[in-house]
C-alpha cells in the first residue's frame, strides 16, 4: 500500500510513499517508548521551549506549509495560511498554560488532606484526517507533548507531504527523536499499533466508520481513547434573525474549507415566515462563488480533497434525489478538470431518506423549513450526530435558550467562530467522545492520581 500525494485541482500525482515494514514500525515504537522515559521527566519549561520554537518556525514559514496543504488537499491558499498561523497559536497556548492546567488540585475531604496530581501516561497513537492537515496535528501535539506524553501519528493517506513537514518541524524545533513520529502505515498496521503494549492511549479524528473500528480495538485492549468524529450540524434561523448578518455566516458555515469541516453548517433549518427571504439571498450568495485553482487568492470555491471524495459526494446527492429529495441547485460534477463539484442544495428530505441522517462532506446544503422555534429544535435533535450547531436570532437570551436545548457538544449564537485554542472542541452521540483544545484537551491522557495523607490510629 502507498500514500499518494495528488493535486485535486488537476489530478496530477505529486509523490507516493510506501508504507513502512513491520520491522520499521516496531523500531519507531521502541524509539518512542525510550524517548518517553526522558521526556516525561523534563521540566515544563524545557518542553515549552521546544513547542514554542515549533510555533516560531511555523510562523516564519507560513507560505511553504500553506502551499503544501493547498497542493495536496485543495484548501484555498488563504484558508491554508490561516490554518498554519492558528496551529502556531495552539502550540503557544499549551506551551504557556500546560503547567498550570496540570498542577496539583487540592481536595477537601472530611478527614486529613488530599490532592490530585496529573502525570503523563506514555506513548499515544493519534490517527488524523486530511481536512485540516496541520491544525489537527497541533490539537494533539500542543497538549499531549506538553503533558509529557509522546506521540506516534498516522496521518491521512492523501496528505503525506504535510505529515512529513510537521514531523520535520518538531525535529527542527529540537524535539528529541521519538517525541513525535509520523507513521506511514496501513489500517492493518494501525490495529497492531493499538494492540502494542507500549501504546497507552488512542486519539482519532475522522469518520464514524473509522471511529467504530479504532475505538473497538482500543476497547478490546482496555486503552483510553478519544473520538472526534463527523457531524451534521444544524444552522437554525429564527424569524427574528438579522438576515443580512445571517447570510454571510450561512455561506461561510457551509463553504469554508470546501465544505469539508466536521462542524460545518450542514442542515439549514429555517422558520417558515423568513424561509423564502433566506432561501433567495442564500442561493444568490452561493451562486456568486467562483470555482478555480485554490492557489489563486481570487478563487472562492476550491476542489474537493480527492477525486474519490467528489465521486462519493455526487453519488450521495443522486441517492438523496432517488429517495425523493428536490434539487434546488447544482448536483453534478463541474465541467472542468480536478475534483470539483457544483454547489448543491437539497430540500424535501424526508426522514426515511438516507440524506436525512448522513453527513455531506462538501458543498451540499440540506434545506428544511419548519413552522417555529420548537420544530427547529426538534429537527436539529433528530440526528445521529451531536457535534455542534448554531442559532441566529436578534434576541441573545432566546438564542441561549435554544442553544441549551440542542443536544450537541458545541453551540454558536449569531456566528460560526468554531474554534479557539482555549475552547474545548468535541461532540456527543456519533460525533464521538472526549474533548480537544482548552484545559479539557490536556486532561484526556493524563493519570489523575489521588494522594491522601491522614493521621489515623492503626487499624486493629
Ligand atoms: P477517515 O476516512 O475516517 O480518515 C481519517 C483518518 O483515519 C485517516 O488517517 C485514515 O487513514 C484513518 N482511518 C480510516 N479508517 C481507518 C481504519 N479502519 N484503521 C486505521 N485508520 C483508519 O475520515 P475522512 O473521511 O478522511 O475525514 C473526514 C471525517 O472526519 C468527517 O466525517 C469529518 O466530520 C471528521 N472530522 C471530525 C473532526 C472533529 O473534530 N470532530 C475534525 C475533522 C474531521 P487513511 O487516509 O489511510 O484511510
Amino acid at each position: 500500500m502507498s500514500y499518494q500525494s495528488i493535486n485535486p485541482n488537476d489530478g496530477k500525482t505529486l509523490k507516493s510513499f510506501d508504507t513502512v515494514s513491520d520491522k520499521q514500525l516496531d523500531a519507531s515504537l521502541a524509539l518512542a517508548e525510550t524517548c518517553f522515559q526522558s521526556w516525561k521527566t523534563m521540566s515544563y519549561a524545557a518542553r515549552a521551549a521546544i513547542i514554542q520554537k515549533a510555533a516560531v518556525l511555523l510562523r516564519a514559514d507560513v507560505d511553504s506549509f500553506a502551499k503544501l496543504a493547498t497542493l495536496e488537499m485543495g484548501k484555498r491558499i488563504n484558508e491554508a495560511r490561516g490554518e498554519v498561523k492558528f496551529s502556531a497559536d495552539i502550540l503557544d497556548y499549551y506551551a504557556k498554560n500546560a503547567e498550570q492546567f496540570l498542577s496539583d488540585t487540592k481536595l477537601n475531604p472530611k478527614k486529613g488532606e488530599a490532592h490530585m496530581e496529573s502525570s503523563p501516561i506514555g506513548v499515544l497513537f493519534c490517527v488524523e484526517p486530511w481536512n485540516f492537515p496541520y491544525y489537527q496535528l497541533a490539537r494533539v501535539v500542543g497538549p499531549q507533548l506538553m503533558a509529557g506524553n509522546v506521540l506516534v501519528v498516522k496521518h491521512a493517506g492523501c496528505v503525506p507531504q504535510c505529515a512529513i513537514a510537521f514531523e520535520k518541524l518538531l525535529i527542527d524545533a529540537g524535539a528529541p527523536v521519538g517525541a513525535y513520529t509520523n507513521l506511514i502505515i496501513s489500517h492493518e498496521q494501525a490495529e497492531k499499533v493499538i494492540d502494542d503494549p507500549r501504546i497507552k492511549g488512542v486519539a482519532l479524528t475522522g469518520s464514524v466508520s473509522a471511529g467504530r473500528s479504532i475505538a473497538a480495538r482500543a476497547g478490546l485492549n482496555l486503552k483510553k481513547s478519544s473520538m472526534e468524529l463527523g457531524g451534521s450540524d444544524a444552522f437554525i434561523v429564527l424569524e427574528d434573525a438579522d438576515i443580512e448578518k445571517t447570510i454571510p455566516w450561512a455561506v461561510w458555515g457551509r463553504m469554508y474549507n470546501g465544505g469539508q469541516t466536521c462542524c460545518a453548517a450542514k442542515r439549514f433549518i429555517v422558520v417558515d415566515s423568513i424561509a423564502d427571504q433566506f432561501l433567495e439571498k442564500f442561493t444568490a450568495a452561493l451562486s456568486a462563488l467562483k470555482a478555480g485553482d485554490p492557489m489563486d487568492e481570487k478563487t472562492t470555491q476550491g476542489p474537493l480533497s480527492t477525486e474519490a471524495a467528489a465521486v462519493q459526494l455526487v453519488k450521495q446527492v443522486d441517492e438523496a434525489v432517488a429517495h425523493g429529495a428536490t434539487l434546488l441547485m447544482g448536483g453534478k460534477r463541474m465541467d472542468r478538470p480536478g475534483a470539483f463539484m457544483e454547489i448543491t442544495m437539497l430540500t424535501d428530505i424526508a426522514p426515511d431518506n438516507p440524506a436525512f441522517r448522513d453527513e455531506f462532506f462538501g458543498p451540499v446544503v440540506s434545506f428544511y423549513r419548519v413552522k417555529d422555534e420548537a420544530a427547529a429544535i426538534a429537527l436539529a435533535n433528530d440526528s445521529d450526530f451531536g457535534l455542534g450547531g448554531s442559532v441566529f436570532t436578534k434576541d441573545i437570551a432566546r438564542g441561549k435558550r435554544v442553544a441549551s436545548q440542542v443536544n450537541t457538544g458545541m453551540m454558536f449564537i449569531n456566528s460560526l467562530d468554531w474554534t479557539d485554542a482555549e475552547l474545548p472542541f468535541g461532540g456527543i452521540k456519533n460525533s464521538g467522545y472526549g474533548r480537544e483544545l482548552g484545559n479539557m484537551g490536556i486532561q484526556e491522557f493524563v493519570n489523575k492520581k489521588l494522594v491522601r495523607t491522614i493521621d489515623l490510629a492503626a487499624p486493629v
